[in-house]
């Protein structure tokens, strides 16, 4: 995602322009749309990039491991320097700032990594497909989302079903058993 801000380099401080994006990036191991507004103002050092992006990213749901699409909104905010005065094609001193972003020598603004960035940091760490997905069958690993599975309920929900009574009878005959 490249802008031409030459231009934009030599207008005064304050001025502002403003770019719709629509764009496919190879980010995050694989190919996402992003839409949204990115405006773009020149400082005293540099331009300052703010804006608001749209993608989804396709993640694993943390409790029932299927695979769906998670939407995300990047909120953009970070100023990039240039290398190269823009009117005298001088060289400029990179920034102070470690890991800031520069414009490079043909005075072009590149937001690929910054978007790559802000979408690592925007991916849920624990991502559900759905509030209250209801995941896997500890026991048979049935996704529990396409209905219940044959196993026996567990725990103290169950103790009114006729499974667990069953469940329970025979394990006082066996105790029996074994007194014997
Ligand atoms: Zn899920
Ligand atoms: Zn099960």
């Amino acid at each position: 995602m490249e802008i031409n801000v030459s231009q934009q380099l030599k207008a005064p401080i304050g001025s502002r322009r403003s770019y719709e994006v629509s764009e496919i990036i190879n980010v995050a191991g694989g190919n996402s749309m992003f839409q949204g507004k990115v405006g773009l103002m020149r400082t005293d050092r540099g331009i300052l990039v703010r804006g608001a992006l749209r993608t989804e990213v396709e993640v694993t749901c943390s409790r029932c491991l299927s695979l769906f699409s998670c939407p995300l909104t990047l909120n953009i905010e970070e100023e990039y320097f240039p290398t190269m005065d823009v009117v005298s094609g001088t060289s400029l001193p990179l920034p102070e700032e470690p890991g800031g972003f520069t414009i490079d020598e043909r005075h072009i603004l590149d937001l690929t990594e910054a978007i790559r960035q802000y979408m690592l940091l925007a991916i849920p760490m624990k991502p559900l497909c759905r509030e209250d997905c209801a995941g896997l069958c500890p026991s048979c690993g049935h996704n529990l989302n396409q209905g219940p599975c044959s196993c026996r309920p567990r725990g103290a929900e169950s103790h009114s079903s006729e499974s667990s009574k069953l469940t329970l009878a025979s394990d006082v005959s066996l105790n029996e058993g074994r007194t014997e």
